[in-house]
């Protein structure tokens, strides 16, 4: 057999894998149109039917609402800037509570900072790496107003436990679905089993804009509200005769219009970039069984994944090699978009330090804060084991991969794992 590429032999990879580009003619013609209208947004800042923006803000909301067959769509200029209306829409106190995972892009956590609520890290399940239900249930104090539960690496978070939970204890729950659309949880579209949830639309999610983001939410109170955050709630109130003035403070999250067309061209493509997603990573996971030590992708029972990332586990006492050196191996053989973990939201200098407003501690040195809020390293065993040692990611998002490339993936894998003893 010939020897690893890290030794000097070979490489398994020889193909060059076409880079993913969900952006073709459709928008560059949908945006072209826009831009020769002249009214690249038409939004205004007061109460009006601008304040619902152009004509191509509202045809993506209208696609989007029926697409994932929800009551309100409202788009907005990044998923971050959903997140932080989809708070501040549900009345989150200073001083609240709102548990969340810290397995995420660190925009979930923020986003409840930003209304100087308390972010409260529960661990992760194991096998799906989304929020684990008993930890969020362990986590709450009679300051918790809400869940906020992300759909990680294209999987729905277990929305019937969670939602028992929510119930329970009187909680809502903001679902971040950025990786997942088109991803189903008991037939039903991941990010329309919360209160509120959305996606996201940035450069390298299923479908982008560039820039850009969707809230959905089935209801009509939590969109006017979000309607109003996008933009500048507090110069609108008045006119639109809004007497709940809580969180009322505006932003400008507005979503463009050229944004807009192109998002309408998008959601046409999604269904078919997500079954090419799910066939790759079919592709892969059949391809890689068997490899001791190597755990594929766990898809919870009558849910749909849509792989933004293939996520593996390394048994690495099984393995009998640490997972740095599986990387070395596996890149030297030519696999490009390995991740050793992933972010750990808890473990950031903000939450180390507790400095986010101001010098001083600001939220947490202020009386509103009843929670002395924990972020030392053993709060999330699961996800920090997972980090350290065990996660191993696959970029499954960075290229369209055809059956070939699957195929050459899976080669350098099997290479490398028959020559483990060499490692
Ligand atoms: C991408 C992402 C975000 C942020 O979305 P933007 O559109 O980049 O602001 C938030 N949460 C998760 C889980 C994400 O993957």
């Amino acid at each position: 057999m010939t020897s690893l590429a890290i030794h000097g032999g070979p490489k398994a990879v020889t193909r060059t894998f076409k880079r993913a580009n969900p952006i073709g003619k459709e928008e560059v013609e949908a945006a072209t149109q826009v831009i020769q209208s002249g009214t690249l947004s038409q939004f205004l800042g007061s109460w009006g039917p601008d304040f619902y923006g152009g004509p191509k803000v509202q045809e993506f909301e209208r696609a989007c609402e029926s697409y994932f067959g929800v009551r309100h769509a409202v788009s907005v200029n990044s998923w971050t800037s959903g997140l932080i209306a989809a708070v501040g829409a549900l009345g989150i106190e200073p001083g609240d509570e709102v548990i969340v995972t810290p397995w995420t892009m660190c925009a979930s956590a923020t986003a409840i900072l930003h209304w100087n609520a308390i972010p409260v890290f529960a661990d992760i399940e194991p096998d799906t790496f989304c929020i684990d239900p008993a930890s969020v249930e362990a986590n709450i104090s009679s300051r918790t107003r809400a869940i906020m539960s992300v759909d990680i690496f294209g999987q729905s978070a277990d929305m019937d436990a969670l939602r028992r939970i929510a119930e329970r204890h009187d909680l809502k729950i903001i679902s971040d679905s950025a990786q997942a659309p088109s991803a189903r949880y008991h037939g039903r579209p991941a990010g329309t089993l919360a209160h509120i949830g959305g996606f996201s639309l940035n450069y390298h999610k299923h479908i982008h804009t560039g820039e850009g983001g969707i809230l959905v939410t089935n209801d009509d109170h939590l969109a006017d509200r979000m309607h109003l955050i996008r933009n500048h709630a507090e110069a609108v109130v008045g006119a639109k005769g809004v007497t709940d003035l809580s969180n009322m403070v505006g932003y400008n999250f507005r979503l463009g219009e050229i944004e807009a067309a192109m998002g309408i061209e998008q959601l046409k493509k999604l269904a078919g970039i997500v079954a090419c997603r799910r066939e790759s990573a079919r592709r892969l996971t059949e391809g890689l069984e068997g490899l001791r030590g190597l755990r594929t992708p766990v898809v919870r029972s009558r849910c749909d994944h849509v792989f933004y990332m293939y996520p593996m586990v390394v048994d690495t006492a099984v393995v009998g090699v640490g997972r740095g050196r599986i990387i070395e191996a596996l890149e030297a053989e030519g696999v490009v978009g390995l991740t050793a973990g992933y972010v750990l939201t808890h473990l950031l200098p903000m939450y180390q330090e507790r400095i986010a407003f101001g010098s001083r501690g600001f939220p947490w040195t202020s009386d509103l804060c009843t929670r002395d809020a924990k972020y030392d390293r053993g709060i999330c065993p699961v996800a920090e084991e997972l980090h350290e040692s065990s996660y191993l990611g696959y970029e499954i998002c960075l290229h369209e991969l055809d059956s070939d490339d699957c195929a050459e993936l899976v080669a350098a894998f099997r290479k490398v794992w028959a020559h483990l003893d060499a490692l």
